[in-house]
C-alpha cells in the first residue's frame, strides 16, 4: 500500500513539526529553533533542537535527528506508514484513500465502524454512571474502592443498565444499523435472530488504544454472579492480546521513569494511577503474550511484573517472564505480602509503602530459583532434577550471552550443583537455543554501527555551508568536479545537493533523503549538517564564500595527498619488478601532484584538521 505523492508532499507542508514534537516534549523558544531535554536520551541541559524552517529535529547528544515522520516513528516505535497517519491526524489532513490494498482498506473502514459504535456506547455509559438512579449501586463500588470522580472520568469508566436492549435501542437511534451493531461486539447474537445487549448491569472499563480509542470494554459485576468480569470479543477494531490496557494515559511516565510495572487488572492500574503511581501497563486476564512484550519495549526495556500474590498469580508471571525476556526486556518480580494484588496493597498499607516493596522487587532469576525450590528438597536427587528443568528454560531464552551466563552461574550456586562435569554440560545444554540466532543479528547491527560514516572536519564544514547557504551553493558547486568528493565517504550527500541544485528546487531535508539510498548511512548525517552552524547569523556574510572555498581546497588536497601515497606504492612495487617504463611514467606522474600539492599548501590551513 502507498500514500499519493501528492498527498505526502502536502502532508509535509502542512504538518507543523514543532507541534506534532509539543505533543511528546516540552519545547522553549531559543533564536529560529525550539530546544527542549532530549526524550531520546537521558540528559540535564536540553540539546534537543527543531527547526521549523528546516522542518527537522536533531539532539547534539545523541545524534538522533530526521524529519516529523522519522520523529514520529522513533516517539511511537511505529512504522514509515503509521506515522504518516498519525501525522496527519494530528495535523488535521485527511488520509486520502490507499489505492492498492483493497482487504486493508475494507478491514481499516470496518475496524473505524466498530470504534465509532463503542464511542457511542461508552458516552451513553459513561452518562448513566454519572446521573442514572440505577447506577447508585457502581457509584457505591466505586467508592468502597476510594476510586476518585476525577479517576473515574480519566478512565471514562461507565455504567452498562441493567437491560436487554437499552444499548441496543440508543444504538439505532444514534443511526447504527442491526449489522453494525452486531459485528461491533457490543451485543451478543441470539441462534433465531436478532440479539441482545452483552452488557448488562455492570461497571464498564474501556480499553483504549494508543491514541485513546475505545477499542473494547471490560464490564465488571456488581452483583456476585458467575462472571466476575466480561469482556468484548474480538472485533474489527480489537484483536486480543495486542493492547495493554491503560498504556494510553501511561506512556509518557513510562518513559520518563525508564522502567514500567506490568500488572494484571484494570484496578490494579487504576489504583496505583489515582495515587501517583503511573508508569503501569495491565494485560488484562489473558496470559501475557509476545505482542503485548513487543509494544512493551518500546517505552522501556526494564519491565517489573506486580502480579496477585497467589499461586494463579505466581504461575503466570512465570510466562509472563518467559515471553517478556524472549524480547530481550530485563526482568524483576515484585510479590506483594499476604498475597495481595496491587490495587489492595496501595489502599491498605499507601502508595509510599508500595514504592518500597517495589525497590525491592527480585531480579526474575532469584524468582524463578524461589519457586522452583520450593516443596522441594535439594538434598533428593529427584527433586534436585526437577528444580534444574524448571529453571533452566527461563536462562535459555535470555538473549544476551552474557547475561545467560552470569544467571546460570546465579542458577547452578543456588541449585548447589558444585560438579563441574555436569556444570558444563548443562551449559551446553541451554547455549544453545534462540539467544544464538539473536546474538547474531545483533552483532550484525554493531557492525554497521561500526563501520558508520567518519568525514572529516572540511567535508562536514563544506557540506554545512552548502546546504544552509544558498550562495555558496551558487558559487561553489559550479567550481566542483565529482572527483573532489567521488571517494569520500559523505558523496552521495554531495551527489544529492548538485541533483538537488540542478532541478532548480530548494535543498531541504525531504528531497536529500530521497535522493540518498536508504541503506547509505552517510544519510544518518544530514540532520546534523543541516542544523549544522557555520553559517551564524553574525557572520559577516563575505568570510563564507571564502571559508567554503578553503574547505574544497582541503579536500582537493586529501585527494592529492591519497593519490599520492598510492603512487608511492605503486613506485616501490615497479621498482621490485625493475620495470624501468613503468618507473618513467610514474615519476612523471608524481611530480606533477607534487607540484599541485604545493600550490595548495600556503592557504589550506583546514587541512591540517585532516583526520585520516
Ligand atoms: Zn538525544
Amino acid at each position: 500500500m502507498r500514500y499519493p505523492q501528492t498527498f505526502l508532499d502536502d502532508l509535509k507542508r502542512q504538518a507543523d513539526i514543532v507541534r506534532v514534537v509539543q505533543d511528546y516534549v516540552q519545547l522553549k523558544k531559543k533564536g529560529a529553533n525550539w530546544m527542549a531535554c532530549c526524550p531520546f536520551h537521558k540528559e540535564k541541559t536540553p540539546s534537543f533542537s527543531v527547526s521549523p524552517a528546516k522542518e527537522i529535529f536533531y539532539c547534539f547528544g545523541c545524534h538522533k535527528g530526521g524529519s516529523v515522520f522519522n520523529f514520529v516513528m522513533e516517539m511511537e516505535r511505529v512504522s514509515f506508514p503509521e506515522a504518516i497517519k498519525l501525522v496527519a491526524e494530528k495535523s488535521g489532513v485527511p488520509l486520502p484513500k490507499l489505492i492498492d490494498d483493497s482487504r486493508f482498506e475494507a478491514r481499516r473502514n470496518e475496524a473505524d465502524a466498530v470504534i465509532e459504535l463503542n464511542k457511542w456506547a461508552l458516552e451513553w455509559w459513561e452518562q448513566q454512571l454519572e446521573s442514572s438512579g440505577e447506577a447508585r449501586i457502581a457509584r457505591d463500588y466505586l467508592n468502597s474502592r476510594e476510586i476518585t470522580d476525577e479517576t473515574r472520568k480519566t478512565f471514562r469508566m461507565g455504567y452498562a443498565p441493567d437491560s436487554w436492549d437499552a444499548l441496543s435501542i440508543h444504538l439505532r437511534q444514534k443511526g447504527a444499523t442491526q449489522d453494525q451493531i452486531e459485528r461491533s461486539g457490543l451485543v451478543v447474537k441470539k441462534e433465531e435472530g436478532g440479539s441482545y445487549d452483552r452488557f448488562r448491569g455492570r461497571l464498564i472499563f474501556p480499553v483504549m488504544d494508543i491514541q485513546g480509542k475505545p477499542i473494547a470494554f471490560g464490564g465488571r459485576t456488581l452483583r456476585n454472579e458467575d462472571a466476575k468480569y466480561i469482556n468484548s470479543p474480538e472485533t474489527a477494531a480489537y484483536v486480543k492480546g495486542r493492547n495493554l490496557f491503560g498504556l494510553n494515559l501511561t506512556r509518557d511516565e513510562i518513559r520518563r521513569a525508564g522502567f514500567v510495572i506490568l500488572v494484571e487488572g484494570f484496578l490494579d492500574l487504576i489504583v496505583p494511577y489515582q495515587f501517583g503511581v503511573r508508569n503501569v501497563v495491565a494485560s488484562l486476564g489473558t496470559a501475557l503474550t509476545p505482542d503485548q512484550a513487543r509494544l512493551v519495549s518500546r517505552f522501556a526495556r526494564k519491565v517489573v511484573v506486580n502480579y496477585d500474590g497467589d499461586n494463579a498469580g505466581v504461575q503466570a508471571a512465570k510466562k509472563a517472564i518467559a515471553i517478556l525476556l524472549a524480547e530481550d526486556l530485563e526482568v524483576k518480580i515484585l510479590v506483594l505480602p499476604d498475597g495481595s494484588d496491587p490495587d489492595e496493597f496501595i489502599r491498605k498499607s499507601g502508595v509510599s509503602e508500595y514504592q518500597q516493596q517495589r525497590g525491592l522487587a527480585q531480579p526474575h532469576i532469584q524468582f524463578v530459583i524461589d519457586q522452583a525450590v520450593r516443596d522441594r528438597k535439594l538434598s533428593n536427587p529427584a527433586d534436585k532434577e526437577a528444580a534444574i528443568d524448571e529453571v533452566l528454560p527461563y536462562i535459555r531464552v535470555v538473549r544476551s550471552r552474557l547475561q545467560k551466563r552470569e544467571y546460570f552461574d546465579i542458577a547452578m550456586d543456588s541449585l548447589r550443583i558444585g560438579d563441574t562435569t555436569l556444570r558444563r554440560e548443562l551449559w551446553h545444554s541451554i547455549r544453545q537455543g534462540t539467544g544464538e540466532g539473536a546474538r547474531a543479528g545483533e552483532e550484525t547491527k554493531t557492525t554497521i554501527n561500526r563501520a558508520a560514516v567518519k568525514p572529516t572536519v572540511a567535508e562536514i564544514q563544506l557540506l554545512e555551508l552548502l546546504l544552509n547557504d544558498e550562495t555558496v551553493r551558487r558559487n561553489i558547486l559550479p567550481k566542483m568536479e565529482p572527483a573532489d568528493y567521488g571517494d569520500l565517504p559523505t558523496a552521495s550527500i554531495f551527489r544529492a545537493i548538485v541533483a538537488i541544485e540542478n532541478e532548480g528546487t530548494g535543498v531541504d531535508f525531504g528531497r536529500l533523503s530521497s535522493q540518498i539510498d536508504e541503506t547509505d548511512s552517510a544519510a544518518e548525517l544530514l540532520p546534523m549538517l543541516l542544523m549544522g552552524d557555520a553559517t551564524p547569523d553574525n557572520e559577516d556574510q563575505e568570510n563564507v564564500r571564502p571559508k567554503a572555498e578553503k574547505c574544497l581546497d582541503a579536500l582537493r588536497l586529501m585527494n592529492i595527498n591519497g593519490k599520492i601515497r598510492e603512487l608511492h606504492a605503486e613506485i616501490s612495487e615497479a621498482e621490485r619488478a625493475g620495470d624501468e617504463t613503468k618507473l618513467v611514467r610514474l615519476s612523471v606522474e608524481y611530480s606533477e601532484l607534487n607540484r599541485l600539492r604545493k600550490s595548495f599548501e600556503p592557504q589550506s590551513q583546514i587541512a591540517q584538521a585532516e583526520n585520516a
